[in-house]
């Protein structure tokens, strides 16, 4: 911290005056359809973008991120999405929103973050990031936002602003995490539940495959086409349904004739049944039923791997190798091709458990993973020291 407080005098010849801290998240299950008016179960995680901060006299905002050399100035009143800030136009973007909603703020900011969250690994630095700078603008102007406000505004930003297709599962999840609770998130209409998550001895390992997510954005908008191009077929003989997570299993076989397709059936197949694998998610946490928890989380990482084929060989291989390493259920999480997987394992096992994953891992894909076991967090602070 000491460290951080001197790059922040030495980059802005000041003392901070105040500190914040945003979690990264994970989904727990849910997976691919949020955007089939599906139910997700995201949960923010202990792994943080850290702010330090002080108040400026003139109408300058600046960022500087211990991720990146430059420091990025603008004058509030120029604040127009521009690509040569790259990293900072998700800070700049949460200013340039809420003066257009009409919020007056004369007076700029420096900024300083660090992070312990990976960057583009699918455990939503981004969504931190956004959420972090609507909080501490909401702070230090005293706007009187609430948490749903911020996220709705953090999504808008990156959707908008930085032009990046995502829902709100991820600002959501992150704005909204309480300790030891997830959210049951209906992402089609932002209605939410928060559940206990009783895991007895068991915590939840984030294993990062440190594989980069090259294919994820096609292969996201593949899978998309495909849901959209399924749901128009079946509309035509369910007249009122609005998405595919209104169907039920039960319907499978008709599905099936009338989609006529191998490939489109799967996909749909993953929806409806990783729909109903969230609600029996949260009758199992509220029963403590350890078992079927770790059933449904192997059964939803099959259906993405072999109905959705959104896995490939290393997050199959880090989930096999998690398995194999006493976990007792493991999954990928977030969009797939790379990125991360969960686990659930025994705290008092966890080191063995790292060290014979990691090996498993290494020994297919010679890459190196990152496997960490973490705690259910609350949303972003302000630290008082
Ligand atoms: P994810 O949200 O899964 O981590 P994204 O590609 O959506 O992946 O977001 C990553 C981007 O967020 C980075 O490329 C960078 O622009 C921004 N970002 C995240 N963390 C930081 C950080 N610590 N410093 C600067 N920019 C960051
Ligand atoms: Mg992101």
């Amino acid at each position: 911290m000491e460290n951080l407080e001197k790059i922040f005098e030495e980059t802005y010849n000041t003392k901070p005056t105040l500190k914040y801290i945003s979690p990264a998240r994970i989904n727990l299950i849910g997976e691919h359809i949020d955007y089939n008016g599906g139910m997700v179960l995201p949960a923010a995680i202990s792994r943080y973008i850290t702010a330090l901060v002080s108040k400026r006299d003139d109408d300058l905002l600046c960022f500087k991120s211990t991720a990146f050399e430059k420091v990025e100035k603008r004058h509030l009143s120029d604040l127009k999405f521009n690509p040569k800030y790259d990293w900072a136009n998700y800070g700049f973007g949460i200013f340039y929103m809420l003066i257009k909603e009409g919020y007056r703020i004369e007076k700029g900011l420096n900024i300083l973050i660090t992070s312990n969250i990976p960057l583009g690994s699918g455990l939503s630095s981004s969504a931190s990031f956004l959420n972090l700078i609507g909080f501490i603008a909401n702070d230090v102007y005293e706007f009187g936002f609430d948490m749903k406000t911020i996220a709705s505004r953090s999504v808008e930003v990156e959707n908008k602003y930085c032009g990046l297709k995502c829902g709100i599962m991820d600002e959501a999840a992150i704005a909204l995490g309480e300790k030891d609770k997830c959210l049951l998130l209906n992402c089609d209409n932002f209605t939410y539940k928060l559940v206990n998550l009783n895991l007895g001895k068991y915590k939840f390992v984030v294993l990062q495959t440190n594989k980069p997510r090259k294919l994820t954005e096609s292969k996201y908008n593949e899978r998309v086409d495909e849901c959209q191009k399924s749901l128009k077929l079946l509309k035509e003989v369910y007249k009122d349904i609005h998405n595919l997570c209104d169907l039920r299993s039960d319907k499978l076989d008709e599905i099936k004739e009338i989609l006529n397709d191998d490939i489109l059936f799967k996909r749909v197949r993953h929806c409806i049944t990783e729909n109903e694998r969230v609600y029996a998610f949260k009758d199992a946490l509220e029963k403590g039923n350890i078992t079927k928890i770790a059933t449904l989380l192997d059964l939803s990482h099959k259906s993405l791997k072999e109905d959705y084929e959104v896995t490939g060989l290393h997050l199959d291989t880090i989930v096999e190798a998690a398995k194999a390493s006493k976990a007792i259920a493991s999954r990928m999480t977030g969009a797939g091709f790379g990125g991360c997987a969960i686990a659930l394992v025994d705290e008092d096992k966890f080191d063995k458990f790292k060290e014979k994953t990691a090996k498993l891992y290494f020994e297919k894909t010679n890459i190196i993973p990152d496997i960490y076991m973490v705690d259910i967090v609350s949303g972003p602070k302000k630290i008082e020291e």
